[in-house]
C-alpha cells in the first residue's frame, strides 16, 4: 500500500481536479418538516423538535478508493462500487451542520478551509447563505481533528468563528497537538498534525479551546458520544429535541456505497481501523434499531437520512430533498 502522505499531496491534487460541479449540491423544499435553501445554494435546513438543523457544503472531492479504501474481502470494494455504477474514484461530500437551539447556534464541524484546494472550503460561504454570521456561532463542535473537519476554523490567517467556543475530545487534542505521536498514523494523516495546530492556534491563544470528556452534555439537547477508533478521541453528536433525535457522525462512513453493505471496509485514515470497525457497526446498529435520523459528514449532501437493515448489512436511505 502506498505511504504517500495522501492528505498533504495526493488530496489536493485530486481536489484541483474535482469536478465542481459535480459535487454542488441541489436542494428544494422536500418532506412536510424541510424548508430548504434555494438550489445548489450549498444549505438545506429542517426541524428537529424546537430546533432548526442546517446542513452545509464544504464542497466535495473525488476519493481514491483503490490507495485509501482497506477490504476484508480482496474484490469486494470493486464489487460494490460496480453495483452502484460509481467509479473507483468516487464522487465524496464534506458536510457540516448547524444546530440552532434557539438560544444557542452550535456548529458541528467547520470543513476544510484553505488546508484541501479550492473545491472544499466553502462552510463559511454557505453558513452566510444560509442566513448566519460566522459572528453569531456560539460555539463550534469537532468530531475530531482531521483537516477536512477543523480547516474551516481559520479564515485568511485569524479565527472564523471570532465570539465562538471551540470544543473536541479532550484525547483528540491530546493526540493531535503533540507531534512526537507523528509515527503512529498513517502517512496518509500526518499532516493532521500541523493541520489541527494551525486551525485551534488562534483559539488557543485566546482561551478559546475547551476540550469536554467522552460522555459529556455540551448544552441542554446536545451531547458527546464515544466513537473513537478512526481516531483516538474520535465523536458523535447526539442531537434531542422534543422526543427527536439526530445523531451527527463525524467519519463513521467514507463511502456509503460500500460501507454499508460491508462495514467491515476501513480507510487508511484510521488510527485504529478494527475499534473503527466495531464503532461503525455499532452506530450502525443503534441507528437502524433505534431509527434514528443521521447527518454524516461525507455521505453524499446533505448526508442527512436514516439507516436500514438490508440482507447482511445495511442501506442509507437520504431524506428526500427533490422537488415535489
Ligand atoms: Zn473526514
Amino acid at each position: 500500500m502506498s505511504r504517500t502522505p495522501l492528505f498533504r499531496r495526493t488530496l489536493p491534487l485530486l481536489l484541483a481536479a474535482a469536478v465542481m460541479g459535480a459535487a454542488a449540491p441541489v436542494v428544494s423544499a422536500a418532506s412536510p418538516e424541510a424548508v430548504a435553501g434555494p438550489a445548489d445554494a450549498g444549505f438545506y435546513r429542517m426541524k428537529l423538535g424546537a430546533f432548526t438543523v442546517v446542513a452545509l457544503s464544504d464542497g466535495g472531492f473525488d476519493l481514491p478508493t483503490d490507495k485509501l479504501l482497506v477490504e476484508d474481502r480482496p474484490g469486494q470494494v470493486q464489487k460494490l462500487l460496480g453495483q452502484a455504477g460509481l467509479p473507483t474514484a468516487v464522487p465524496s461530500s464534506v458536510n457540516g451542520y448547524l444546530v440552532d437551539t434557539g438560544s444557542k447556534r452550535v456548529l458541528i464541524d467547520a470543513g476544510s478551509g484553505a488546508l484541501l484546494g479550492p473545491s472544499l472550503g466553502k462552510l463559511l460561504a454557505h453558513l452566510r447563505a444560509a442566513g448566519y454570521a460566522p459572528e453569531q456561532i456560539d460555539e463550534v463542535l469537532l468530531t475530531h481533528l482531521h483537516p477536512d473537519h477543523v480547516g474551516g476554523l481559520v479564515a485568511n490567517g485569524q479565527a472564523a468563528f471570532p465570539k465562538a467556543i471551540i470544543r473536541a475530545d479532550r484525547r483528540e487534542a491530546k493526540f493531535w497537538l503533540d507531534k512526537s505521536n507523528l509515527g503512529k498514523v498513517d502517512a496518509s494523516v500526518q499532516g493532521a498534525f500541523d493541520g489541527a495546530a494551525a486551525s485551534l492556534k488562534p483559539y488557543l491563544d485566546r482561551g478559546r479551546f475547551k476540550p469536554f470528556a467522552a460522555g459529556e452534555r455540551i448544552e441542554p439537547g446536545i451531547s458527546a458520544l464515544n466513537l473513537d477508533g478512526h481516531t483516538p478521541g474520535h465523536t458523535e453528536f447526539r442531537v434531542e429535541s422534543q422526543g427527536r433525535t439526530l445523531l451527527v457522525w463525524g467519519d463513521v462512513v467514507h463511502v456509503a456505497a460500500v460501507q454499508f453493505a460491508d462495514p467491515k471496509v476501513t480507510i487508511h485514515f484510521d488510527s485504529a481501523p478494527r475499534e473503527a470497525e466495531a464503532h461503525r457497526e455499532q452506530a450502525f446498529r443503534d441507528a437502524a434499531q433505534k431509527g434514528y435520523l443521521v447527518a454524516a459528514a461525507h455521505i453524499a449532501f446533505p448526508g442527512i437520512g436514516h439507516v436500514k437493515r438490508e440482507g447482511a448489512g445495511y442501506a442509507w436511505q437520504p431524506v428526500t430533498t427533490a422537488a415535489p
